[in-house]
Order: C-alpha cells, then structure tokens, then sequence
C-alpha cells in the first residue's frame, strides 16, 4: 500500500508528515472513496478550561458532521483518497475579533486517474484571543465549519485544480457556476471572488462580500449574520472533485448565529501555503 504514497502524495512543506502519511495509508482500508474528515484537536495554548473544551470539541464533530453529511463520496475511486485528517490546534494570531482562525495545506493527494489534487491534511489554528469569545456567544461552530470548507479544499485547491487564477476575481468552476446561474444570476460568467479585501488569505479564497448570493453567506471572507450556506458552496466541492448531495442539507439545525456585532474576519487561511508556495 505504501507505493501509493510516493507518486500520489505531493508534500507542501512539511517533509516530517512523510512518515504520518505513508503509516496512515499502510494501515488504511483497503477500499477507497467514502468522505470522511477527521479532526484532531490539540487544546495546548487554547486557554479553555476543560469544560470548554468539551464544549469547542463537540462543536469541531458538529462541524465535521455537517461536511461529511453533505459531501457524499470522492468521484474517483482510489485507495488515498478515504478521507481528510483536520489537525484543530490554537495559537495567538492578532488579538481580540479580525482573524478569527485560518487554515493552511499541509499535505495533498493527487490520483492518477481524474488529474485534480485533493487535500489531503490540512491543519485548522483558532486564534487564541478569540476562541473563548467565540463559544460564548455560540459562534465557534459557524466559523469551525467555514475553516473546515477550506480543510477540505474551498479556496485552498482551487488554483491547483484550475478552478480559479489569483487576482482574478473570477471562480470558472463548472458545477458552482452553473448553480450560481441558477440561485443567484442566471447571466453570470463567473463567481465572483473577493479580491478587494486587500487582506493576504481572504483575498483569492472567499465568495466576493458584493457577489449576488449576499453577505450573509457562510464562504465570503467576512462573517455576517445570519449566515447561511449555499448550494453554490456546495457545489463548489463537485469541482473539486466530490460527489455531493443536490442541496444543502441541515444547516439550520447545525447554525449557531453570530451575535450581530461589527464583521468579523474569519480568513487568513493561505497566507501561510501562498507565502511558502512563493518562497519554494
Ligand atoms: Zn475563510
């Protein structure tokens, strides 16, 4: 099983997930192509007390569940594709509100048999100022279910895949521009993406805040609530490479809304994979 390691696995920077990786697919399945995203989370640095942290771990399984309800499978069948591992850690980034987490890639897989790359480890870092914040007001959810979007390629895949060319503005994905066609603007060329945040990772990885699906959608690069998620997201992820079913399901039963303060960010994902693309 280890050979599929060596030509499907590109490593981004971090060799020492070499050994993780080539252990992981050794000892998986043998079968392929059922989704599946599993969170490891780490509290060291969090500050939570342990009865927050219970509180935030249920909310990462509530967030995972969601993705995986409404990702249904892979489109191809392969043995390294069975799943995403989500390594949840906490870290001082800026303070109080502005970035509230961000999600950077680790480690993709790319099959030989449809040519896109998927992620494959993509680690999730909660801002240490905000994350109790965030479960008090009951808003940890909705921002860990946005950067597990991005775990599972939203933003981060779609230069790779050819879905998107940096600071264009422009997202060409066939599937989520045909149902932005159909939800939001039946002339629409593109989906807008947000490109004039001037903020390195909410530029280039989110919907566009002025698109035509509104503010208040969960994938734009500001948070306002009410959020709510669309089937433009949804099939945003078949452009990437997923089956998925044909609508949103149990959002509202997952959502837990924003106090109506002031947006805030919940970007910074790429920063780090863009910088260290840039610098390899
Ligand atoms: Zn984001």
């Amino acid at each position: 099983m280890v050979r599929h390691v060596s030509p499907g696995v590109r490593f981004m920077p971090f060799q020492r997930f070499l050994l993780i990786a080539a252990t992981f697919l050794a000892e998986g399945p043998a079968l392929a192509s059922s989704f599946d995203l599993f969170p490891v989370v780490d509290f060291t640095g969090s500050g939570l007390t342990a009865a927050q942290q219970t509180a935030a771990t249920h909310d990462l399984m509530a967030a995972a569940a969601f993705w995986t309800r409404n990702i249904t499978g892979y489109a191809v069948t392969d043995p390294g594709l069975q799943g995403i591992t989500v390594p949840v850690g906490f870290a001082p980034v800026d303070g109080l509100q502005n970035t509230l987490a961000y999600t950077f890639d680790d480690l993709v897989y790319m099959p030989a048999s449809n040519g896109l790359t998927y992620a494959y480890r993509q680690p999730v870092i909660f801002d240490s100022a905000d994350v109790a914040g965030l479960l008090a007001t009951g808003s940890f959810l909705s921002v860990a279910v946005h950067e597990f979007a991005h775990a599972i390629g939203f933003g981060l895949q779609w230069l790779t895949n050819g879905l998107y060319a940096p600071g264009s503005g422009q997202y060409v994905g066939p599937a989520a521009l045909a149902m932005y066609r159909a939800e939001f603007d039946p002339t629409a060329t593109f989906v807008p993406v947000e490109v004039e945040s001037h903020r390195l990772g909410t530029d280039d990885y989110h919907w566009a805040e002025y698109w035509a699906g509104g503010a208040h959608e969960l994938m734009t690069g500001f948070i306002d609530p009410p959020l709510f998620v669309s089937d433009t997201t949804l099939f945003a992820f078949r452009d990437l490479g997923y089956t998925t079913l044909a609508h949103v399901s149990g959002w509202a039963t997952a959502q837990v809304p924003l106090p109506p303060a002031a947006p805030l960010l919940a970007g910074g994902l790429a920063a780090l994979a863009v910088i260290r693309r840039r610098a390899a």
